[in-house]
């Protein structure tokens, strides 16, 4: 076994994994940049090493520095992570000549597989079930619309070297083929330093599902059945969950079969996941093979028991599996949501910032995991993924699991910058997503203007205003206190307010005093209880029986409240108040309908249009690249450019203003 291992990562990645060789009494050396000196994986590591300035290329992807390091401090193995060298051959191969270990395949299979095109070649050899289309590099644009004809739309234009949902475009017609091949080989060429693109038919209604697999060095292939990650944004998963309701046992053991076949194909050894997409009538495609470690990993040990980390260390050293495939079984159901520093209200773009206020949900052994890699003040900064952490909750159904991971998201509290645990929550909370009615498209075809438009059923609606009432009569109890502060005056039964949510009113009397209960409208009585202080973000109250928590934020002039994936704008007034609300002038919005501004901080990468010019609807006006991905601006209307204000180059803040219009 090893004595020490080098993690050549950060984040909650990096932490994961320096657990696992705690509990197994190997001590750890970690790495990071000038952004993460004081991170937790640093702070949680025996050792670490700087590697220099934030820039990945300075630091997590410089394979020089990394092996460096490992020889300096002696490391006899290397844990890669996910990302940044996880699946360089090139890195591997190095490692080789040095006497470190690299905890993951072989360079062989990681070429093989690394390459969407070449992979797919491979696996069609194994009899591995392919999406059809055309198996080889596309290099011009009118060559794209070609085969996009001849394969029939839509076609997913996608990137060989492609990873985490970028350099990939759909185009439902021949009219498309030519902008989505042009932006398609633009970010394969920035992300991945390799412009190849192949073409193929894009599956619709899909079902993302994958089948984890895990080899030794003695031609032992085991699968420990699959993940359902078809809850996706811009092709990236943010809920995964195992098992998946989709799959019967037949289609499974298919899958799990082929996934083997095709991990011997490749004489694979250590953790991998082969991805499949699957169609509406059940049958499936092989899309790609990571050679490494992958994010949702943790749903797959919760059912299994197993701890992947571990079986990769165990492998790397030369063990053999201690089981085989009639030993792994599946047990109860768990459910992971990747909570981000994005905004779902912004079409998800990522949010960079400092963590105010962090405070994550209690960890319940075998029911709640966090896998995080942050704690309250560290930044998420624009050099890396936003992820802020992993959120993994278990149950002996499906139901339960969700019920868990809704408790859970209602407790996580994340200031400082944009996050997605309330858009999270939403999406767990929907009846579609209940009834298991799942596709690659379910947050496009159920959210399709964003997460404005989530409105709260009655009886949410009902616990929001009496945990909001709760709290507003504590802090008037308190304000009237200080004010009046010989008199021990408690707020009165049969006090009166008016709740204004989302600019509906609600009238609300207290029936009971001591704050219990509550009447809503005209025939809703609920009975809460909390002892929520002032100051305390979160409130938990027992209402009607059952533990609800709340989030709460004061946004003068009133409040806004966090609660089941919905974020809600309320304030309380009194009766007379609430009567002067209908002669208050209303405040108009500034109107953006005369200049391009920037929806997203981001890099300007080009304007195409100089003032004078005119424009007509739908006309390219310039490019914002954010997090790696290009983004290009339109104009919403016909009309003509009066200023230029920013030049390519330029950094963009949110809604700065690229040029105005006459
Ligand atoms: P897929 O490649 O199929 O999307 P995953 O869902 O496992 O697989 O996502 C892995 C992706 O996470 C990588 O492709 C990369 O974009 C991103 N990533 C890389 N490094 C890190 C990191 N240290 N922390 C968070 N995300 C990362
Ligand atoms: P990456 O390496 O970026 O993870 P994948 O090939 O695994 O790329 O695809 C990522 C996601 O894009 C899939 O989970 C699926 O949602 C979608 N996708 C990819 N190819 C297709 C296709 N041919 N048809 C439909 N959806 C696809
Ligand atoms: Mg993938």
């Amino acid at each position: 076994m090893f004595k020490k291992i080098l993690i050549a990562n950060r984040a909650e990645i990096a932490c994961r994994i320096i657990r696992t060789c705690k509990e197994l009494g190997i001590s750890t050396v970690a790495v990071f940049s000038d952004s993460d000196m004081d991170s937790p994986a640093v702070k949680m590591a025996d050792e670490s090493v700087y590697l220099g300035a934030s820039a990945a290329a300075e630091s997590y992807l410089s394979q020089q520095k990394i092996i460096q390091a490992a020889l300096t401090t002696g490391a006899d193995a290397l844990h890669p992570g996910y990302g940044f060298l996880s699946e360089n051959a090139n890195f591997a191969s190095s490692l080789q000549n040095t006497g470190i270990t690299f905890i993951g395949p072989d360079p062989e299979s990681i070429a093989a597989m690394g390459d969407k095109i070449e992979s797919k070649k491979i696996a069609q050899e194994a009899k591995v079930n392919t999406v059809p289309g055309h198996l080889g590099v596309v290099d011009t644009a009118e060559n794209a619309i070609e085969i996009s004809r001849d394969i029939g739309f839509p076609v997913m234009i996608k990137a060989s070297a492609g990873g985490g949902g970028k350099g990939m475009r759909i185009a439902y017609a021949e009219s498309e083929v030519s902008d989505c091949f042009r932006l398609a080989v633009n970010e394969a060429k920035t992300s991945f330093d390799d412009d190849r693109i192949f073409i193929e038919k894009y599956i619709e209604q899909p079902r993302h599902i994958e089948i984890q697999i895990l080899a030794d060095n003695f031609g032992n292939v085991v699968h420990l059945g699959e993940r359902e990650c078809s809850i996706q944004r811009r092709h990236q998963k943010v809920i995964e969950e195992a098992p998946s309701v989709a799959l019967d046992s037949e289609t499974r053991d298919a899958m799990g079969k082929q996934a083997c076949d095709l991990a011997k194909a490749v004489k694979y050894r250590s953790a991998g996941t082969v991805e499949f997409i699957v169609d509406q009538y059940g049958k499936f495609y092989f899309l790609e093979m990571n050679t490494r470690l992958q994010v949702e990993h943790p749903v797959t040990e919760m059912v299994t028991g197993l701890d992947l980390v571990e079986l990769m260390i165990r492998v790397a050293s030369g063990e053999k599996l201690s089981f085989t495939q009639d030993d792994v079984m599946i047990n109860g159901w768990a459910i992971e949501s990747r909570v981000y520093a994005e905004d779902p209200k912004r079409n998800f773009l990522p949010s960079i910032g400092r963590l105010t206020h962090y405070k994550p949900p209690e960890e319940k052994e075998g029911s709640v995991r966090i896998d995080s890699g942050v704690m309250e003040g560290s930044e998420i900064s624009i050099f890396y993924d936003p992820m802020i952490s992993k959120l993994i909750t278990y149950g002996e159904d499906r139901k339960e699991a969700i019920d868990r991971m809704k408790s859970a998201l209602d407790k996580y509290y994340i200031r400082g910058t944009a996050n997605n645990a309330s858009f999270l929550a939403a999406v767990i909370s929907h009846t579609k997503f209940l009834e298991g009615q799942l596709s690659t498209n379910f947050i496009s075809d159920e959210f399709p203007d964003g997460f404005m438009s989530v409105q709260p059923i009655s009886e949410v609606k009902n616990r929001i205003i009496a945990a909001t009432v709760l709290m507003y009569m504590r802090i008037k109890n308190r304000q009237e206190n200080v004010i009046n502060r010989f008199d021990s005056f408690c707020i009165r039964e049969n006090q009166e307010f008016v709740v204004s949510m989302n600019n509906e009113l609600t009238e609300v009397r207290v029936t009971s005093g001591q704050d219990n209960k509550i009447l809503i409208g005209k025939d809703t009585e609920i009975e809460i209880i909390s002892n929520w202080k002032i100051g305390d973000v979160l409130l938990v109250a027992c209402i009607s029986g059952k533990t609800y928590t709340f989030q709460i934020d004061r946004k003068n002039p009133g409040y806004v409240i966090t609660h089941g994936g919905i974020e809600l704008e309320i304030r309380v007034f009194s009766r007379r108040a609430a009567a002067l609300l209908s002669v208050m002038p209303e405040k108009i919005a500034l109107d953006k309908s005369k200049s391009l501004i920037s929806p997203m901080p981001g890099l300007l990468v080009s304007i195409s249009v100089e003032s004078g010019d005119k424009v007509r609807t739908g006309e390219e006006l310039a490019i914002v690249e954010a997090m790696k991905m290009e983004n290009i601006l339109y104009s919403s209307s016909d009309g003509t450019v009066k200023r230029v204000l920013a030049a390519p180059g330029d950094s963009l803040a949110v809604d700065q203003v690229i040029l105005e219009f006459e």
